[in-house]
């Protein structure tokens, strides 16, 4: 996209700080990341060898508002919307933040190429060996269709560049379903004070109605208690994942009929146990 931008945080280059990038994660809208990939913040915060990169593939401009933003206009949520993920990358104090401002209709719109060639440009320039994204079975259109884009370009890289790990992220729609030899389990207990901030700065969002800052935090401690039945809580705060690398491994492989297979997982799983304590 032309009006595209990358911010850096430090004083870095351009492309030094989109070259050191170790962990990147890909999010549809401003605040997605902050929401489903604290896992790698946390990581690369403060440390000397890791770097996170953000990827934010639309403005924003469109989402729902109200209280003190209720009178702003599309092209005005656009910008404040930018000046918060500006806000997060430094707080976060990401490598990079690179925002692609295209439409939701862009990202869904199959005929349009551009958006996997522009991912396609900066998977190239960062190489990172994890990324993160939406989950497939993600409830938001828009969240689908980025995930989707994000595997097409990522299938698109010679396989010596590609990411070691790609995992789908919980935003709308909890993982919980999924069977646990189908979950990766993300640690987000560090550092709760930054993960609130992090979150924090999206005002226009939190203010604007929807409480994102506490729901994250709650169905990320529910996932550290009811993750396992039988131990007690090894850690804080959990997101769960989807491990969709075996789609980023071959070209064969139909992202439709691989999420079927994990809600076949879930369905047997539920069935076997009812069967079991069924007498007959
Ligand atoms: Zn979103």
């Amino acid at each position: 996209m032309n009006s595209a931008k990358i911010i850096i945080t430090d004083k870095s280059s351009r492309s030094g700080a989109l070259e050191r990038t170790t962990h990147m994660a890909i999010g549809a809208h401003p605040d997605d990341i902050e929401i489903m990939a604290v896992e790698g913040i946390m990581k690369c915060y403060h440390s000397n060898d890791l770097w996170f990169t953000g990827v934010t593939l639309t403005s924003g401009g469109g989402s729902p508002r109200g209280g003190a933003y209720k009178d702003v206009t599309d092209e005005q949520m656009r910008a404040i919307r930018h000046k918060e993920q500006k806000k997060a990358a430094m707080v976060g104090e990401y490598s990079a933040q690179v925002m692609l401002d295209y439409r939701d209709y862009d990202i869904r719109d199959v005929q349009q190429k551009k958006v996997v060639r522009d991912l396609v440009m900066v998977l190239e320039k960062t190489k990172p060996g994890i990324v993160y994204t939406h989950n497939l079975a993600d409830k938001h259109d828009t969240h689908v269709a980025a995930s989707l884009r994000v595997i097409e370009a990522i299938r698109k890289m010679p396989q010596v560049h590609r990411p070691d790990s790609l995992f789908g992220c919980e935003v709308w729609r909890s993982l919980d379903w999924l069977p646990d030899r189908d979950k990766k389990m993300l640690d987000c207990s560090p550092k709760e004070n930054l993960k609130a901030a992090l979150l924090g700065v999206h005002d226009s969002q939190i203010s604007g109605g929807k409480r994102y800052d506490l729901a994250v935090q709650g169905r990320n401690r529910a996932n550290a208690t009811f993750h396992e039945t039988l131990a007690v809580d090894s850690a804080s705060s959990l997101s769960i994942a989807m491990d969709m690398t075996p789609l980023i491994r071959g070209l064969d492989l139909d992202p439709a009929v691989w999420v079927k297979e994990k809600i076949r997982n879930f369905e047997n799983d539920v069935f076997q146990s009812i069967k079991i304590f069924t007498s007959h």
